[in-house]
């Protein structure tokens, strides 16, 4: 059977990559697809680390070749999934981890028979533009700089407002509040994927992570009310 791929989606800022990065500390057998990119590396990013940084005209030959599993423009920079790390993950056996925005997550989910969609969001649109802020505030610190502009920063809120209505395409939604709350969620959300797939029966411990992950399931979030709260604090306020 082929590995299980997991897609990852939030608006910037959420804490996807913080999450992420968490969890492939904490689970075994999974890969990370590392992206390819036409936007500049920020802060301390490294090419081959969190991107592979090319010009367009790269990517675009890249596309007319083939090369990816999934691609699409996300705030003027194309962004995209390159088909070898599906293979080179299945090869070794192992699951495989992406992190992109919703119009690829369409498209993976579409392609591939056996994935699972994790919608990631904010506690709120004020925490969201706080945490956008404090990175840029770091980026901008670091040697290279690169912070973002109020512009930017701006411009990824409308995006965010944008990107939130589509979370009832993915199968999982998880709020980001507490870090460690929202590590072993996700961590729960996995690791019981992989089981109840593995047709293998499940101990108490299997049980209790099943447990964890269905409170994250989509259909548990959108009737607890704290979906609502988080989705109306992106809606304009009514105007006079
Ligand atoms: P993304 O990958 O979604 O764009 P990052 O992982 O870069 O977001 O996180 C954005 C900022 O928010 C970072 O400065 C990060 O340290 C911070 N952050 C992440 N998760 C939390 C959290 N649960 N509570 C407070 N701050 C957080
Ligand atoms: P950032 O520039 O903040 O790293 O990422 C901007 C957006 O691009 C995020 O929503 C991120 O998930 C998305 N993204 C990163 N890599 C890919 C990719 O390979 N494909 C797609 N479709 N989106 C991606």
């Amino acid at each position: 059977m082929p590995g299980i791929l997991y897609i990852i989606s939030a608006p910037s800022g959420s804490g996807k990559s913080t999450l992420v990065n968490e969890l492939r500390s904490l689970v075994p057998y999974l890969e990370f697809s590392i992206s390819y990119t036409t936007r500049a590396p920020r802060g301390s990013e490294q090419n081959g680390r969190e991107y592979y940084f090319v010009s367009r005209r790269e990517f675009e030959e890249m596309i007319r070749r083939e090369e990816f599993l999934e691609h699409a423009e996300v705030f003027g920079n194309y962004y995209g999934t390159a088909k070898r790390f599906l293979r080179e993950a299945e090869a070794r056996g192992n699951d495989l981890l992406l992190d992109i925005d919703v119009q690829g997550a369409a498209q993976v989910k579409e392609r591939a028979e056996n994935s699972v969609s994790i919608f990631v969001l904010p506690p709120s649109r004020k925490d969201l533009e706080r945490r956008l802020r404090n990175r840029s505030q770091s980026e901008a610190s670091t040697s290279k700089g690169g912070g973002m502009s109020d512009a930017v920063i701006e411009r990824r809120l409308l995006e965010a407002g944008k990107e939130i209505e589509k979370y009832s395409k993915y199968d999982y939604i998880l709020v980001n509040n507490d870090l460690q709350e929202a590590v072993e969620c996700l961590k729960a959300i996995v690791v019981s994927e992989r089981k109840l797939r593995s047709g293998k029966a499940l101990d108490d411990a299997d049980q209790k992570m099943l447990g964890e992950a269905r409170k994250c399931l989509q259909a548990a979030q959108a009737q607890s009310g704290k979906l609502q709260e988080i989705l109306s604090s992106f809606s304009p306020a009514p105007s006079g």
